[in-house]
């Protein structure tokens, strides 16, 4: 700023000084020009008669005479010089024109010289600086772009021993951690695995976790990229960001990429289609096509939202193997719970702990441990009682973070619904993987051609919690909205989209219709299986999720 100021008053300087001695310069020719009047001798001897002549002078070969109002010159040759002498006193070569014109002329070199080396000066100076702002500019850029932009993959220090629970997600894991340890083992005998795998589960269930404890076991790069931040912060390069984070991937193979929120990315493409997000979405696709399955580099992507994501991403050779991470059972938050409490002095009932956590996500039970920490602190203690945990779990369950905190009561009416979804599912043979007190897994499984008696027996399962509730406490509870939902939609689809109603053209009164037999067949359905339907929901207040077998289990026991 001051270097800025100080130059404009440089500039301003020199400017007076050039125009000051332009002026000066005019000035002085304006008085010396040669004004003078050409005269002939006849009319030199009128000046001379009338004594009129004050001045004369000779000079460049004219005889130069001025009168009290004017200058007359006339060549020399023409006149008696002596004798005109002897009258007027000459004065020899008085030469201020010439004198000043000289000087005149050095006067505009000098400013010329100064011009050069003051003016030129600056402005190189102004050019080097100018230079050197742009190149720190466009190296701070590129230092942006090509160091701090660059993708560079972290080494994660985190090996499964430090993932408590999720057993079976570990168990799938397993193999693709041993591919990437040892991929010739499996190439050589022609196994391809997978390109990629999908992690569906809530937020903060330890999808990122796992994902790093998969890089961390093989002792691989590990790139992590966020598919909101590729596509709102990158804004026009989605699809060059998702190329340089393969590129770099496959440079540093054997790789982890692994990609979070993929559904900021791979939603599925609609009419109201956002131009950048399919270019980055078409780009995600080609890379993933692009690369062999030998070429180690694992994609591992997250969601808690597989149903809105594009097809094409589900495809074979895409991520065609997808694993659900459920919120922790109660094993499992066992598990993580010890592992948050190894390295704190407390004295908790772990135990109850986690039956009182139902609902709760490795996120929030490591919230759970820190608040409760905190909680002693600000009361003086070095030591985690029980009682700090009772404290402040209200805070947490009430908090922002929505989770599933049941009471007795509570977990009994989830118990009857989700009871009743587990048995009718497993009775007409819609396959899950796991029903719990707080969530429901189907299994991925689609058919390309389903039948009207496939979708009715879908209908019957999201209505089965209701029929379920209604059945035991003759109410509807706020927790069917989501599955009546389903139901709904279901019955429209096969209204309106397949015309699997009476009448080839749509009535909506059908749709209707439809899901009330379906209320009903299901409702008989419970009640003859009233009792293995019990045993369900026991078996999920003692352990919180079912599998589909163990639900044909009891259902066997009966007959
Ligand atoms: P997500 O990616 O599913 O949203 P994160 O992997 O980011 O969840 O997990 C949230 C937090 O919980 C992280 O601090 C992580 O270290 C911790 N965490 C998650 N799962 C586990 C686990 N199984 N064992 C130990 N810590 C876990």
């Amino acid at each position: 700023m001051k270097k800025t100021v100080q130059n404009f008053t440089d500039k301003r300087l020199l400017t007076v000084a050039v125009v000051t001695v332009i002026t000066i310069l005019l000035f002085l020719f304006a008085i010396f020009r040669d004004n003078s009047r050409t005269i002939t001798t006849k009319q030199l001897d009128i000046l001379v008669k009338k004594d009129l002549i004050r001045e004369s002078m000779l000079k460049d070969g004219y005889l130069y005479v001025k009168t009290s109002k004017h200058i007359y010159k006339i060549p020399k040759q023409a006149v008696d010089i002596p004798r005109f002498a002897s009258i007027y006193p000459l004065e020899y070569s008085k030469n201020y024109i010439y004198i000043f014109s000289i000087l005149g002329i050095f006067s505009i070199l000098i400013l010329v010289i100064i011009y050069f080396i003051f003016f030129h000066k600056k402005h190189n100076e102004e050019l080097i600086v100018l230079k050197n702002s742009a190149n720190s500019i466009s190296s701070s850029k590129s230092h942006e772009t090509k160091e701090d932009n660059k993708i560079k993959p972290i080494i994660s220090d985190i090996t499964f021993k430090d993932v408590a629970g999720m057993k079976d997600t570990k168990v799938e894991l397993q193999e693709l951690v041993d591919f990437l340890k040892n991929p010739s083992k499996y190439t050589k005998i022609d196994i391809r695995l997978p390109k990629g795998v999908l992690l569906a589960g809530a937020p903060g269930v330890g999808k990122t976790h796992i994902a790093k404890a998969v890089a961390g076991e093989v002792g691989v790069p590990f790139f992590y990229q966020s598919g909101a931040s590729i596509v709102e912060i990158y804004v026009g390069m989605g699809a060059k960001r998702v190329h340089e984070l393969f590129e770099e991937a496959r440079k540093n193979a054997p790789s982890v990429i692994f990609i979070d929120e993929i559904d900021a990315i791979g939603k599925a493409r609609g009419s109201m289609g956002n131009d950048e997000r399919e270019a980055t979405l078409n780009q995600l696709l080609t890379e993933m096509d692009g690369f062999d399955s030998d070429s180690a580099v694992l994609v591992i992507a997250a969601t808690n939202r597989v149903e809105i994501l594009d097809e094409a991403l589900l495809r074979p050779g895409r991520f065609d193997r997808r694993i659900h991470i459920p919120l922790p059972d109660r094993e499992d938050r066992k598990e993580i719970l010890q592992l948050y409490l190894q390295n704190k002095r407390h004295h908790a009932d772990i135990e109850k702990l986690a039956i009182m956590t139902v609902g709760f996500s490795s996120a929030a039970l490591s919230t759970l441990v820190n608040e409760a920490a905190l909680h002693a602190m600000r009361d003086g203690r070095k030591e985690i009682f029980m009682t700090d945990f009772v404290s402040v779990i209200e805070n947490i369950v009430s908090g922002k973070r929505k989770i599933l905190n049941l009471s007795d009561e509570e977990r009994q009416i989830q118990a009857v619904y989700q009871s009743g979804k587990a048995l009718v599912a497993t009775w007409v043979d819609i396959p899950y993987e796991m029903i719990g007190l707080s969530n429901t897994i189907f299994s991925d499984e689609e058919r390309s051609i389903q039948s009207k008696s496939d979708y009715f027996n879908m209908m019957m399962v999201y209505l089965a919690g209701t029929a379920s509730t209604e059945a035991i406490y003759s109410q509807r509870y706020s927790i069917a909205s989501e599955d009546l939902k389903k139901a709904k939609e279901l019955a429209f689809k096969m209204i309106e989209e397949y015309s699997m109603g009476e009448s080839i053209f749509p009535d909506k009164k059908e749709a209707e219709d439809i899901m009330i037999k379906a209320l009903e067949e299901v409702s008989a359905m419970l009640a003859k299986l009233e009792s293995v339907r019990k045993n369900i929901s026991n078996y999920l207040l003692v352990n919180e999720n079912i599998r589909q077998e163990e639900a044909r289990e009891l259902l066997r026991e009966i007959f």
